[in-house]
């Protein structure tokens, strides 16, 4: 590409490739496409840049630009049930199926000692001093149920074993292996209501 292309664009398609699941290809075509576009690549990079004003909720962790989310500032969330969810994608699939309406703990992954998540970086420490401080009754483990998201809840649900709390998890409806950010309002709404009592 040296000579073709003049540096900004060369930077702009360099930027672009690193995004998940774009190429040098696909980068060089939305480049192509904002130069032609020069208010389209404003708006884009004001968004961009704007995203550097997002922080996590202190309370559940949860993308906000306050220091609590709007769950966590409402008054009308119930404050006695914790939905455990693996991330902000999560959270927001199991928001839209419209039933549930406590609160969140967003782990932002889920166990796994290869890529260095262990309990700290999960925010698990935290999810049980939520517990013990809010007078939680139930932690709902709205986790994947796939190998790494299993083990987490497992690991959880022993955690929570000497707490006075309910503990549930998302039941019929989700298939094995099945990612929560992707499964329709339907059958999220149907695996909320009908959750599997573990403790
Ligand atoms: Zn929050």
């Amino acid at each position: 590409m040296e000579g073709v292309f003049p540096e900004p664009l060369r930077q702009a398609i360099k930027a672009l490739a690193f995004l998940p699941g774009l190429g040098e290809k696909s980068a060089t075509r939305l480049a192509l496409y904002l130069v032609r576009r020069p208010e389209r690549a404003e708006e884009l990079a004001a968004a961009l840049r704007a995203l550097s004003r997002i922080k996590l909720c202190r309370e559940c962790g949860n993308f906000t630009e306050a220091e609590l989310c709007g769950l966590c500032a409402s008054p009308d969330r119930d404050r006695s049930v914790i939905c455990v969810v693996e991330d902000p994608a999560a959270l927001s699939a199991i928001e839209s199926a419209g039933v549930f309406h406590g609160r969140y703990h967003v782990l932002h992954g889920v166990l796994s000692p290869r890529d260095g998540l262990g309990p700290e970086e999960l925010r698990i420490p935290e999810l049980l001093e939520r517990v013990r401080k809010d007078n939680v009754q139930e932690v709902l483990i709205g986790l994947s149920p796939t190998a790494a998201g299993e083990a987490t809840a497992a690991y959880i649900v022993e955690l929570l074993n000497d707490l006075p709390v309910r503990v549930t998890r998302l039941a019929c409806g989700l298939a094995l292996g099945m990612e929560v950010r992707y499964a329709d309002h339907l059958t999220l709404k149907r695996a909320l209501l009908s959750r599997e009592v573990l403790k």
